[in-house]
This record gives C-alpha cells, sequence and structure tokens, in this order.
C-alpha cells in the first residue's frame, strides 16, 4: 500500500489528497460539523486545506481559522484565492489581509489568483511577490488558467515563480490531460484537482453509479468515492482536494490515499470515461 505524495515548490511535501472547503461557513448550525470534519481530515493525514475569499463570503475561511486553534496551524499547508477584481495592487494586499484575519493566522502557505480577471498576470505576479516580502504569504500559484495562460504566464517577469494551477478535474472530465497536465508536469509543477468527486457525482451524472468504478470499489474493499480519488491522484504531481463536510467522509477521503489502482483497473476506467483526443476549454464551474 503506498501512500502517494506531491511535492511543492521542491520544498514541500504533502500527500496527495487535501481538503477543500467550498460550501463550508454557510450556516452557523454546521459550523461545529465543518470544523470536526476538517480536524478528522488533519489527523489522517489531510493536512492541505484550500480554501477561499469566496466562500460563503469569508465564511469558509472562519470555519478553517477555527478548525486550526489549538496548535494545529503549523501542521498544515493552508491555501487561500483572491478574487480577481482584487488581485492587484493595495486591494490584493487588504483582501490577504482580510484572508488572514478570518483565518486567525499571520502568514498563508500559498495564495491563488482564484481565476483570470482584469489585472494584468505581470501586476498580480508583482503584488504576489510583495506579498512573500512582507512574510504574508510564503508561495503564490493560480487557478483556473489554461494551457495559453500559462504560457503566458511563464513570460511575465517573476511568472516562473508560480507553484501550482488549481484546475477542475475528475474522471468524468479529462480535458487537462490533452496539454495543460503534460506541461506542468514537465515543468515539475503540480496540478490541484478541484472537484475530484465531480461534486458527490452532480457534475457528471452517473458516476459513482457506474458499474466500472462500483466494481473496481468492491475489488479493493472500497467506496466508488475513494476510487475517484484514487484515480486523480494516480497522475503524477496530481493533488485531489476534495471536501468533506462530515468526520466519516474525511476518514473515508483519507484512506483512499492507500489505494493503488492496478494498471488492468486504470485501463478500465481509461475505457468507460476516454481523455479527450483534441483540445477542449477549460472545464470550469
Ligand atoms: P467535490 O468533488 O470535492 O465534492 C464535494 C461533495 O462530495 C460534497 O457534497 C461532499 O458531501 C461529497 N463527498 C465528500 N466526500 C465524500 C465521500 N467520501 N463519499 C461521498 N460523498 C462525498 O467538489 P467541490 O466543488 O467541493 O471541490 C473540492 C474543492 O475544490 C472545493 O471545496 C474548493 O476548495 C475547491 N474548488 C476550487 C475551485 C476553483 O475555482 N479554484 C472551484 C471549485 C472547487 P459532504 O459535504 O456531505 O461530505
Amino acid at each position: 500500500m503506498a501512500e502517494r505524495n506531491v511535492v511543492f515548490a521542491g520544498e514541500v511535501t504533502l500527500p496527495a489528497i487535501g481538503q477543500g472547503t467550498w460550501y463550508m461557513g454557510e450556516n452557523d448550525r454546521q459550523h461545529s460539523k465543518e470544523v470536526d470534519a476538517l480536524r478528522a481530515g488533519i489527523d489522517a493525514g489531510l493536512t492541505l486545506i484550500d480554501t477561499a475569499e469566496m466562500y460563503a463570503d469569508g465564511g469558509a475561511e472562519e470555519v478553517v481559522g477555527d478548525a486550526l486553534q489549538g496548535g494545529l496551524r503549523d501542521k498544515v499547508y493552508l491555501v487561500s484565492k483572491v478574487y480577481p477584481w482584487n488581485a492587484g495592487g493595495k486591494k490584493a494586499i487588504a483582501a490577504c489581509e482580510a484572508s488572514l484575519r478570518r483565518l486567525k493566522t499571520d502568514y498563508l502557505d500559498l495564495y491563488l489568483l482564484h481565476w483570470r480577471g482584469n489585472f494584468s498576470l505581470a501586476e498580480t505576479v508583482e503584488v504576489m511577490e510583495t506579498l512573500i516580502a512582507q512574510g504574508k504569504i510564503r508561495r503564490w500559484g493560480v487557478s483556473n488558467l489554461d494551457y495559453a495562460d500559462m504560457q503566458e504566464l511563464w513570460r511575465v517577469q517573476g511568472g516562473k515563480a508560480c507553484v501550482t494551477d488549481q484546475v477542475l478535474y475528475h474522471l468524468g472530465s479529462r480535458g487537462i490531460e490533452y496539454d495543460l497536465l503534460p506541461w506542468c508536469q514537465q515543468q515539475q509543477m503540480p496540478v490541484m484537482a478541484y472537484c475530484p468527486l465531480a461534486q458527490a457525482g452532480r457534475l457528471r451524472d452517473g458516476l459513482l453509479n457506474n458499474s466500472v468504478v462500483t466494481d473496481i470499489a468492491r475489488a479493493h474493499n472500497a467506496t466508488a468515492a475513494q476510487i475517484l480519488l484514487a484515480w486523480v491522484i494516480s497522475h503524477e504531481r496530481v493533488m485531489a482536494i476534495p471536501k468533506a463536510g462530515t468526520v466519516a467522509h474525511a476518514q473515508e477521503n483519507a484512506a483512499a490515499l492507500n489505494i493503488t489502482l492496478s494498471a488492468e483497473e486504470l485501463a478500465r476506467l481509461d475505457n468507460a470515461f476516454p481523455a479527450p483526443g483534441r483540445k477542449t476549454p477549460l472545464d470550469v464551474v
């Protein structure tokens, strides 16, 4: 049983499954349940937590901040994201400081541009470097940038310091395998796969009930969700960041780190859900 790892910026090795937080912090009555789920995930080894100023309008960051109280902050690789319209100049500094306040910490391990907007990539890179110099973030990266955007970023001064591209990727949506993923792998840059469970099948009808997926799950004494995660992290330098709102789901997702799919199982999944053989626009939610 091989636990999969992913290396960020050539310096931090993390388990290939982390924790998402979209839709956390929406409802006060769920607060302690969400805190418990995140803590159970950390306890089970899911030490990267992904959040954003966007989620519940800062509410998800507050849930994460509470989950990290009691000495957990330094055990976690904490990732947040800036809205595109805040991703330059003084707005970015203020947005980052507000995220830090909600997260009750004084630094982010990684700060991502959530998606491209009106600020030029050069302006965003510049302010990310300022935030690093101020000690507010350790590293920066991007999200929802397709292959052509990454080529543009690589031409910007300082652009190659980007640590990751966080994009939608699951068994039912494999467009990044055409160009973006191989290119990131060549750069030795990890990709963070969001919606790795296709939002529990909502984004791709039938994914969790597909007979190939459930057959393979049975063979591993695992759940279909675990097979979807094991499939995502079977790809070199890919980390999955499922969101779990319960302790049981967090623990189940962590256990997927120990599932290794055989070449034959991967071929069956490939056959049932083939990657597109041509360029397709980057899938987003
Ligand atoms: P996911 O694919 O992670 O699916 C989340 C859903 O799956 C929830 O309904 C959750 O239910 C359910 N679930 C979790 N674990 C299990 C399990 N073991 N068995 C069955 N169901 C399970 O979708 P997300 O959209 O949340 O994506 C993951 C994360 O990626 C986000 O939370 C966010 O951090 C990030 N993201 C980033 C985006 C970007 O633009 N950069 C866009 C979208 C997401 P329950 O809550 O009941 O556990």
